[in-house]
C-alpha cells in the first residue's frame, strides 16, 4: 500500500465517525460543504469522467424516443456508481436514486435526446451518425447530472432525505417530460431542479428568474385549397396562393391587434409550399408556422384564433382550410414558469458556489423548454448555465450545425445541480412527515 493509499484509508476511518444526520442540528455546512462542491466536480475524478461520458454521446446522438445507447450508458455508468434505478420509464428514461430512499424527495433532471441536423464542426469525437447531432447540449446535460450523482453518492450519508435523478427522453418537442410525469415516477417529490447551458453566457456564471422564463409553444400546420387551372384566365380558378398570402397577413394582425401588448406574443409563419410553374394557378398551398406565449390562457386563445382566422380567411376567398396543430408529432409545450418560492433559494445556493456576483437576473426569452410539463405538476425551477470564455472563443447557437459545449462548464453544472439538491434536503427534510412503509417502491 503506497502513501496515498494510507492516506486515503485514514479519511475512510475518519469519515466513518462522522455524526450521521438525524436532525436539523446536524445540518451543519461541514458535512455538506456547498462551497466546495465546485473544486470536488473539477477534480479529474470526476471532470474527466464527465467529460469522457459527454463525447461518448456527442459521437451516438440519438432522436426522441430513440435514446437506447445513451440509456444504456447512463444505466452503467449508475451501476458503476452503486446508484439504483427504474427503467424504462417513458421508453427510454432512466430514474436514479440517491439517499434514504425517504422524504422528502428532491429531484434533478437531464434531457438526452438530439436533433435532426448534420453536425458542421470537425473535431475528434464529432458525431458519427450522419444528419443527427446533439446541437442543443443534452450529451453535456447528461454527463453533469451523473457527476452530480458521484458528487452526491460520496456523501449519501449526509443526505437527509432522497434525491432523484431524472434522465429524461424527447425535450425537443415531442412531450419527454409530459411521459415522465404521467409515468407517476414524480409523485413523492418535492421540487424539481433543471438547468440548460447556454452560449453567450459567462463561463462560471448562470442567470434565471423567478415567474415565466421560457415561452409556451405550439405549432400549426393549414392546408388551403382552391381550384387549379391557367394563370391567364383567373376567373376560371380559385386562387389559393392569394388566399393563403391573405391568411397570413391577418394571422400577424392577431398579435398586433388582439393580445395585450404587455403579454409577449408572436406567430411566425415560417413554410410556405404552394404552386411549381410561372403560369399555372395551384390547386392547394400548405403554410405552417409557430406561436409562442408566456401564459397557459394565451397559449389556448391563440391557439384558437389561428384556428378561426386561417378557415375564415381562406373561406373569404372561396377555399377550404385544413388546420391541424401537430400535436401528437410536435408537442403544445406550456410556458416555463419558475416557482417564486425556489427562486431565492436558487439565488442563495448559487451564490455558495459560484460567488454571488455570478448569479445574473435575466428577461424572459422565445425559446420553449419542456421543462414546463414538470412545472405543472411540482414546484420547479430550471435556470442557464453559462459556457462563453471569449478569450477562447464565441460559441454558436443552440441547434446550429456549428454549436460547440465548452466542456470547461461541465463541472460548474455537476456542482449546482448537486448543491441544489444536497441542500434542498438539509432545508426542508422537517416539514416533510414520513409515512410508514409509503416509499419502498421509491427504490
Ligand atoms: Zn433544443
Ligand atoms: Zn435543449
Amino acid at each position: 500500500m503506497d502513501f496515498f493509499k494510507w492516506v486515503n484509508l485514514f479519511f475512510i476511518i475518519f469519515n466513518c465517525f462522522l455524526p450521521i444526520f438525524s436532525n436539523s442540528s446536524s445540518t451543519s455546512n461541514d458535512n455538506l460543504p456547498i462551497n466546495k462542491f465546485l473544486d470536488l466536480a473539477k477534480n479529474p475524478q470526476v471532470f474527466d469522467w464527465m467529460v469522457d461520458i459527454r463525447r461518448k454521446i456527442h459521437e451516438k446522438p440519438e432522436l426522441a424516443y430513440e435514446e437506447f445507447e445513451t440509456s444504456e450508458l447512463i444505466r452503467a455508468k449508475l451501476d458503476e456508481l452503486g446508484i439504483p434505478y427504474k427503467h424504462p420509464v417513458a421508453v427510454t428514461g432512466v430514474i436514479g436514486y440517491i439517499g434514504t430512499g425517504l422524504p422528502p424527495f428532491v429531484a434533478l433532471r437531464a434531457d438526452m435526446d438530439a436533433l435532426l441536423m448534420q453536425e458542421l464542426v470537425e473535431w475528434e469525437h464529432k458525431s458519427k451518425v450522419p444528419g443527427k447531432m446533439h446541437a442543443c447540449g443534452h450529451d453535456a446535460h447528461v454527463a453533469m447530472l451523473l457527476g452530480a450523482a458521484k458528487i452526491l453518492k460520496g456523501l449519501e450519508k449526509e443526505l437527509p432525505g432522497t434525491v432523484v435523478l431524472v434522465f429524461q427522453p424527447a425535450e425537443e418537442g415531442a412531450g419527454g417530460a409530459k411521459k415522465v410525469v404521467d409515468a407517476g415516477v414524480l409523485e413523492n417529490v418535492s421540487a424539481i431542479f433543471g438547468l440548460h447551458v447556454n452560449h453567450n453566457l459567462r463561463l462560471g456564471e448562470v442567470a434565471s428568474r423567478s415567474g415565466p422564463l421560457f415561452a409556451g409553444s405550439g405549432f400549426f400546420e393549414a392546408i388551403i385549397s382552391g381550384k387549379g387551372g391557367h394563370a391567364a384566365i383567373p376567373q376560371h380558378s380559385i386562387d389559393p396562393i392569394l388566399a393563403a398570402s391573405n391568411v397570413i397577413v391577418s394571422l400577424q394582425h392577431i398579435v398586433s391587434r388582439e393580445a395585450d401588448p404587455l403579454d409577449s406574443q408572436v406567430v411566425t409563419v415560417a413554410k410556405f409550399q404552394g404552386g411549381g410553374a410561372f403560369n399555372v394557378i395551384p390547386d392547394s398551398v400548405t403554410i405552417g408556422g409557430t406561436f409562442r406565449v408566456f401564459s397557459d390562457k394565451s397559449l389556448k386563445q391563440l391557439r384558437s384564433r389561428i384556428e378561426q382566422v386561417i378557415t375564415g380567411q381562406a373561406a373569404v376567398h372561396r377555399c377550404n382550410a385544413t388546420v391541424s396543430f401537430l400535436e401528437e408529432e410536435m408537442g403544445l409545450s406550456p410556458p416555463t414558469i419558475n416557482n417564486g418560492g425556489l427562486h431565492g433559494y436558487f439565488q442563495s445556493i448559487a451564490g455558495s458556489v459560484l460567488g454571488v456576483d455570478k448569479v445574473k437576473d435575466m428577461q424572459p426569452v422565445m425559446g420553449s423548454e419542456d421543462f414546463a410539463f414538470y412545472q405543472q405538476a411540482l414546484p420547479g425551477y430550471i435556470f442557464l448555465l453559462g459556457m462563453e470564455n471569449p478569450s477562447v472563443e464565441r460559441l454558436h447557437l443552440p441547434h446550429s450545425p456549428y454549436f460547440k459545449i465548452n466542456e470547461d462548464a461541465l463541472p460548474y453544472g455537476a456542482a449546482l445541480h448537486a448543491a441544489l439538491a444536497a441542500r434542498y434536503l438539509v432545508e426542508f427534510h422537517q416539514e416533510v412527515s414520513v409515512v410508514e412503509g409509503k416509499y419502498h417502491d421509491e427504490l
